[in-house]
């Protein structure tokens, strides 16, 4: 692959090799890796940057052991624990993003499994937020086809499901359920017509193969957003003592380089450790992905969300808020 010349009208076509070359490309040599990738991001996704929002409608008491979570079992991570957030709360989050015209309304719930019940209830409330017609999307864990469905027909647009990290490495991180059962799971999703959101977390101990399977995987499933994580280890989880001298802003940003080269037109989306790992680098970053999360909430006073759009207006940019 020659990342010097790129020709933006056809997508690259990687091979595993040419993947981990991406990986290891030398630092001097970044600001080409970057240029070839921000072709691809200015060919599917011009100068436009969406921020997501933060919201968690459950939160605490998973029965899942994923290292690097402050909701698993085994976290002593000191952290609200609730199984809904008060209707009112919900509601008045889905008005804000009627209100404010955002691209979407997402409803983060801790847990990997849900009684049929729990996914009436859910289906309710979805029911009720579809009727102002914003566009919905749920991190939620495995579903069986029946609850998929009845979400399905409450009209919920998209969920996001992470692979996290390889098929080789996820052992390392959790052994209460398998990434064959993640894919399955997405597969499943895909088969009844939802969008995707699915990426992954970099740092728990990981190769750089690891990595590039992670992706390559990613690149079979296709999902219209791909959230990279760059670990921000926390105390109480397995891995609050990682260690995080891999991450340097350079290896960050191959990260994302690579994830614009394999899944060109998905949404790339810098999620968790943007402030640490791409402070004052946002600039760069902007020219590979095209999403990233928010601080702070959507409240008037959101200061995160101010900072964020001046960073984005900084860089030469335009946004759209989106609420996640
Ligand atoms: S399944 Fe989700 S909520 Fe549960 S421990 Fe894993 S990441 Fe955390």
């Amino acid at each position: 692959m020659n990342i010097t010349t790129p020709d933006a009208s056809t997508d690259p076509q990687l091979s595993r090799e040419d993947a981990l070359a991406v990986l290891n490309t030398p630092d001097e040599s970044l600001e080409e890796l970057v240029s070839f990738a921000e072709t691809y991001r200015r060919k599917y996704k011009g100068n436009h940057v969406s921020i997501h929002i933060l919201t968690n409608a459950r939160s605490g008491n998973c029965s899942q052991d994923c290292a690097y979570c402050a909701q698993s079992c085994r976290s002593k991570a000191d952290i609200n624990k609730y199984k809904w957030v008060e209707d009112e709360k919900l509601y008045e989050d889905n008005d804000f993003v009627k209100e404010h015209h955002l691209s979407r309304h997402c409803i983060g719930l801790s847990g990997m499994k849900f009684t049929d019940e729990e996914i009436e209830i859910l289906a309710e409330k979805i029911r009720k937020m579809k009727a102002d017609g914003t566009h919905l999307c749920c991190s939620i864990g495995f579903l069986t086809e029946h609850q998929a469905k009845v979400l399905k027909d409450a009209g919920l647009d998209r969920i996001n499901h992470n692979l996290n990290s390889s098929r080789n490495y996820y052992p390392n991180i959790c052994s209460t359920h398998t990434f064959d059962q993640r894919v399955a799971n997405i597969r499943m999703l895909q088969g009844l017509g939802y969008e995707i959101c699915s990426g992954g977390i970099i740092g728990m101990g990981e190769s750089k193969e690891d990595v590039v399977d992670m992706l390559l995987e990613l690149r079979e499933i296709q999902p219209e957003a791909l959230p990279i994580n760059f670990l921000l280890p926390i105390p109480g989880t397995p891995l609050e003592h990682a260690d995080m001298s891999v991450l340097s802003t350079a290896y960050c940003m191959k990260v994302l380089c690579l994830a614009r080269l394999l899944v060109p037109k998905a949404d790339i989306r810098c999620a968790a450790g943007r402030e640490v790992y791409f402070k004052g680098e946002e600039k760069m970053l902007l020219r590979v992905v095209d999403s990233i999360f928010a601080s702070g909430y959507l409240t008037a006073g959101g200061q995160g969300i101010k900072d964020t759009i001046q960073t984005i207006e900084d860089a030469g940019f335009t946004y759209e808020i989106e609420s996640a």
